[in-house]
């Protein structure tokens, strides 16, 4: 059983006022505890939601974090947006307030069972996809991270016999206290967010924190096929289930061979006489890459630990009504003049590029924005082999030019309207023209959204 803590009376701040503060500092102020909420920034609309939370009796600063964040305070709970190295916070440290992070008010307040995923890329596809295999298998969940609501929002909503199911970046974990899934997943670990952290060691075990409380009747679900996974999967004292996309490894719940996913569970197959069972191959499948096929036997992995049955995930996984993927992530946008456009605007990462251009030939790609402190260089040969035209944009063009020129035919455009218009004059029916910046879009975009939904509507408007 878990420890909840008392928060009645607790004089809490809570640091953020988008949306998983706002979550956050409602359930705090729910349960009692009497809480201030700061952020460093001053819109309108943190104007509005300040108005609507002195109704409800939260005080807020805006435009500044001030000494109220630490003074006559009993804990400090972070948004997941805000390092807790900043100075504010080092020196509330010193002052000894403890501080935690988001998820952990909401682990200890849901009477749920939590499942976790992390991973340097595809959190929110795993995520999603375990919630609608859970939904499917008839039981009670909430899906919570970048996609969709705050896991405060709904972590009070859920009944004991239900699941919540949390997205989970290493910045979240770098705060967690209790927090112990029941089921925790790690699907890679390559660098990323190095402007963050002092070096990958860190990074790694940011990371590895997910499996820090489990117990021994709890699960940790990992990539055996990443080397820096396996060694973190190691320590922990939970139940080790591995997945991999290598044919040759023994003893995993999903198996991929040729060219079909099977399910290897000992107790059906011997209802089977010894056969694994199809689940589906994997042409049918509806999110496709190899990337996701990672995914796919993640959530299948955890589907299965919670006893999902086969039909189950077959209608999840394929067919018209089966789950499509999310938004921003390698998704078909329209085929104009015979050239298939994909967005893939959620690419920030050097690695999520390299996955996009691998599941393709023939790509016209657009690639740049803010450089997050990304070595380019391990693009080189995918490009080298499956891209026609390489188009540059955003704050990061030198940088990827220097690590790339050679590889293919490469220009710069000033914009993400003139690089679609770029590919419009140049692609041939059959190409690919994919968006996957490898870079954060702040250059140019307020959000990774604000970029994808630009190359949609610019794509929309070319004519046919
Ligand atoms: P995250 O939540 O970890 O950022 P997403 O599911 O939002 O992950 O995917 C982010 C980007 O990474 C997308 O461009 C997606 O196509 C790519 N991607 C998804 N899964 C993987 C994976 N397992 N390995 C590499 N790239 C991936």
């Amino acid at each position: 059983m878990k420890s909840k803590q008392n928060l009645k009376g607790k004089r809490v701040t809570v640091m953020g006022f988008a949306r998983s503060g706002q979550a956050v500092a409602r359930l705090l102020n729910r349960r009692g505890a009497c809480v201030f909420v700061s952020d460093l920034n001053k819109t309108p609309i943190l104007v509005q939601a300040q108005d609507r939370f002195i109704e409800i009796g939260i005080d807020s600063e805006i435009g500044r974090h001030s000494k109220l964040v630490y003074l006559n305070k009993d804990l400090i709970v972070l948004s997941p947006g805000i390092p807790c190295t900043i100075p504010i916070l080092q020196e509330a440290r010193a002052r000894r307030v403890p501080i935690v992070s988001e998820i952990e008010i909401a682990y200890q307040m849901t009477n749920a069972t939590v499942i976790g995923v992390t991973g340097t890329n595809g959190k929110s596809t795993t995520t999603a996809l375990i919630g609608e295999l859970l939904k499917r298998a008839g039981y009670e969940t909430e899906v919570a991270g970048n996609i969709g609501y705050a896991a405060s929002n709904v972590a009070t909503d859920l009944s004991d016999k239900g699941y919540l199911i949390t997205e989970l970046s290493s910045f979240q974990l770098e705060t967690i206290d209790q927090f112990r899934p029941h089921i925790a997943v790690l699907l890679n670990i390559t660098p990323d967010h190095l402007d963050r952290y002092p070096s990958m060691k860190d990074y790694i075990s940011a990371k590895t924190r997910i499996f820090k409380n489990q117990h021994r009747n709890d699960f940790a679900v990992f990539n055996a096929d990443d080397p820096l996974v396996r060694k973190a999967a190691s320590h922990t004292r939970a139940k080790q289930v591995a997945f991999s996309l290598d044919s040759a490894s023994q003893n995993r719940i999903v198996t991929v061979e040729q060219n079909n996913l099977y399910l290897n569970d000992p107790q059906v197959s011997q209802m089977n006489h010894g056969k694994k069972t199809l689940i589906c191959s994997i042409d049918e499948l509806n999110l496709k890459g190899a990337h996701n096929l990672q995914n796919v036997i993640a959530a299948l992995t955890v589907a299965h630990l919670l006893k999902t049955r086969v039909d189950v995930m077959r209608d999840t996984l394929t067919g018209k009504r089966g789950f499509k993927g999310l938004s921003h992530r390698l998704e078909y946008v329209a085929t104009k003049n015979g050239v298939a456009y994909y967005n893939d605007s959620k690419a920030t990462t050097v690695e999520s590029t390299l996955a996009a251009i691998n599941s393709f030939e023939s790509v016209l790609l657009i690639v740049g924005g803010i450089d997050k402190g990304s070595d380019f260089s391990p693009l080189y040969d995918a490009v080298r082999k499956r891209v026609k035209e390489l188009i540059l944009i955003g704050k990061a063009k030198k940088k990827i030019f220097a690590a790339l020129k050679g590889a293919a035919p490469l220009t710069f455009a000033d914009d993400l309207e003139a690089a679609v218009d770029r590919i419009s004059r140049k692609g041939i029916p059959g190409d690919i023209a994919l968006l996957s910046p490898a870079c954060a879009s702040f250059d140019m975009f307020a959000n990774f959204e604000d970029r994808g939904d630009c190359f949609r509507r610019v794509v929309h408007q070319l004519k046919d």
